[in-house]
């Protein structure tokens, strides 16, 4: 067989059985040939719309706070960047962004932020209960990092139905790289245990080309996923942020972000896989990159003008245009050129 042909039906086992092993996947990753790439890409798509039909679903992103107690080596508001002019939102602030959300569309509102210790969870949890009492029709999302059982469970008895968790990469020795010594990819993994089964929809994710990452981490990162089984998969390109450790590292590409996406499509046909800002913020057209290799999510930008650069994870974060939520009608535009729509629903994830 040739090596096309040979390619191809490796797609297509991985189509039908959700699953290839670890030579596989990282023959796939590393291909050369674009024909296998797009076909890749295309099988992606069409189980994406198998199960979603061509409507992207849109979650208002709210970015809670910059203060946070971790310091992990490539993130922009790790504790030791002074740089930093460091905020957080009032409860009155953040209904005035679910407001705005919900008037414009939005029934599903994610609040992330730094991570704070435990002592602020009951404010959490009061913001949370009122946005289940303003908006009942909403999802929210959750993305504040590591806590204990207790405290996801009195978000969740609050009113919360998400959370967003990253475990970063799966690899014990790569985790190590790119986190302090205090942070534990254990604890990062009991955390997402717990949370599901507190009966939260997990997402879970990496950041792909991230200083020292490998194709074998990224085997190893996707077999890990697959088995977890999250709702959610969240993956997005590193970008050097100037003013940490790991500044002068080079970014991740959209060509393999966009491959793990259809790849992640394949190997879990009804989660819900956004296409990322970060994504956005290596190419204008990255959003739709990702949708065409099989992402299904968008999360525009909610949170109040004045804050949006002061929340800069990375250098060049886009912030403005079809990532606010103010370019809603841009961004439906631009889905439109490639056959899509915003689709406004609350969006669960459907296996
Ligand atoms: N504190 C929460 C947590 O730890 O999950 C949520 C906020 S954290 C800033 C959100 C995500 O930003 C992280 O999971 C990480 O993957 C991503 N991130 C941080 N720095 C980044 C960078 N330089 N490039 C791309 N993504 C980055």
């Amino acid at each position: 067989m040739c090596t096309f042909a040979k390619m191809k039906s490796l797609v297509d086992i991985l189509e039908t059985t959700n699953s290839l092993d670890g030579d596989q996947l990282a023959a796939l990753l590393t291909t050369r040939d674009t024909d296998v790439v797009d076909y890749l890409h295309r099988r992606a798509r069409t189980v994406a719309q198998m199960h979603y039909g061509t409507g992207i679903y849109v979650r208002g992103l709210i970015e809670l706070t910059n203060i946070c107690r971790n310091d992990c080596l490539y993130c922009g508001i790790r504790r030791s960047n002074t740089h930093v002019e460091r905020y957080s939102l009032t409860t009155d602030q953040v209904m005035a962004c679910c407001e705005h959300g919900y008037r414009l569309g939005f029934r599903t509102f994610v609040l992330q932020g730094g991570e704070w210790g435990d002592e602020r969870a009951g404010w959490i949890a009061d913001i949370v209960a009122e946005m289940r009492h303003r908006w009942p029709d909403c999802a929210i999302t959750l993305s504040l990092g590591e806590h204990s059982r207790e405290v996801y469970a009195l978000w969740r008895d609050s009113g919360a139905d998400r959370y967003l968790l990253r475990h970063e990469t799966h690899n014990a020795a790569h985790y190590a790289q790119l986190h302090p010594a205090e942070m534990s990819r254990g604890h990062r993994l009991q955390c997402l245990r717990w949370l599901q089964e507190l009966g939260y929809q997990v997402g879970t994710g990496i950041m792909v080309g991230s200083p020292w990452q490998t194709v074998d981490h990224l085997v190893e990162d996707l077999q890990f996923i697959a088995s977890f089984r999250p709702a959610m998969v969240g993956l997005g390109p590193f970008i050097a942020q100037h003013d940490t450790p790991l500044g002068h590292h080079p970014n991740g590409t959209i060509d393999m972000t966009t491959r793990l996406y259809s790849i992640m499509r394949l190997m879990l046909p009804g989660a819900l896989i956004p296409s990322t800002t970060a994504l956005a913020t290596l190419a204008p057209e990255g959003r739709l990159q990702g949708i065409l290799a099989g992402a299904n999510v968008v999360m525009p930008n909610l949170s109040p003008g004045e804050i949006r650069a002061q929340y800069a994870l990375y250098d060049g974060k886009a912030h403005s245009g079809s990532e606010a939520a103010e370019g809603l009608r841009q961004l439906e535009a631009q889905l439109a050129t490639i056959g899509y729509h915003i689709d406004w629903s609350r969006g669960d994830c459907r296996f």
